[in-house]
């Protein structure tokens, strides 16, 4: 069992109600290899802001446990060495078992996402809740997750979001003691984040991809006040991005995002 705080790693709480108060959001970014976690470090260190450095389930067989978490270690080194110590959460982002969380929690994770939101409501909570309990334990925190992001992230997909309901969100914040709670308002996973099937064409013939429903957010945040609110994804994909990629000889058709 390694702990987490001998890495030099911190968890959310402190970030978060921080962020709260200054009223500020604090990224999250997935790693796979050192290059990716460099550019995180230094931009981050620029910015002297806090970072959630994530690791996908892919990304956690693709590069090992263990050399993850010497990387993590290594990323709190490199920001004092950069000048300026920034707090940094090792996270595993998606979840899918009790089990998997167990044994990131084991290897010096931080932080970890249990998404239940693919099972009945009922199951989410007993999973999210095992989870919790387990990992408050050696003061892990979790994110958990309501409604269904659209999009491909890894090895987890969704063919369709469905919106949190904003009625559900107290109840299941005190039955499971999640820590930070994700909620699907529209923002979608991967490079390609609407179908043109998904939009409508305005008046020139534009597709025109669903809105973000920040109705939703606002009505969730009444209910929740102050609670850590996570969002997943984006919701833009800028074109003249996409234009460069191209050029280059990449091939990425039907990239819609919310301008
Ligand atoms: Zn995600």
């Amino acid at each position: 069992m390694v702990n987490y705080k001998d890495l030099g790693l911190v968890n959310t709480r402190e970030i978060f109600a921080k962020a709260m108060q200054g009223g500020y959001a604090i990224p999250a970014f997935n790693f796979n290899n050192m290059e990716q976690m460099q550019a995180i470090i230094q931009a981050c260190v620029a910015q002297k802001s806090p970072v959630i450095l994530q690791v996908s389930q892919g990304a956690r067989k693709y590069a090992s446990s263990t050399l993850l978490r010497y990387m993590a270690e290594g990323a709190v080194e490199y920001s004092r060495e950069l000048g300026y110590e920034i707090p940094i959460v090792l996270h595993l982002d998606h979840g899918d078992s009790f089990e998997l969380c167990k044994s990131c929690i084991e290897y010096g994770f931080s932080s970890v996402m249990i998404d239940g939101s693919h099972l009945p409501y009922e199951e989410n909570i007993a999973l999210t809740k095992q989870v919790v309990d387990y990992a408050h334990q050696y003061d892990v925190t979790v994110e958990g997750e309501l409604g269904v992001l659209a999009g491909v992230e890894d090895e987890v997909s969704a063919e369709n979001s469905t919106y949190t309901k904003a009625e559900d969100v107290e109840d299941f914040v005190k039955k499971t003691g999640v820590d930070s709670l994700a909620i699907s308002i529209g923002t979608s996973h991967g490079a390609n984040k609407f179908r043109p099937e998904q939009c409508t064409r305005n008046a020139e013939g534009v597709l025109v991809p669903p809105p973000l429903r920040f109705d939703i957010l606002a009505e969730i945040e009444k209910r929740i006040p102050g609670f850590p609110i996570v969002l997943h994804g984006s919701s833009s994909v800028p074109q003249d991005q996409v234009a460069i990629i191209n050029k280059y000889g990449g091939i990425m058709k039907d990239a819609i995002g919310i301008p």
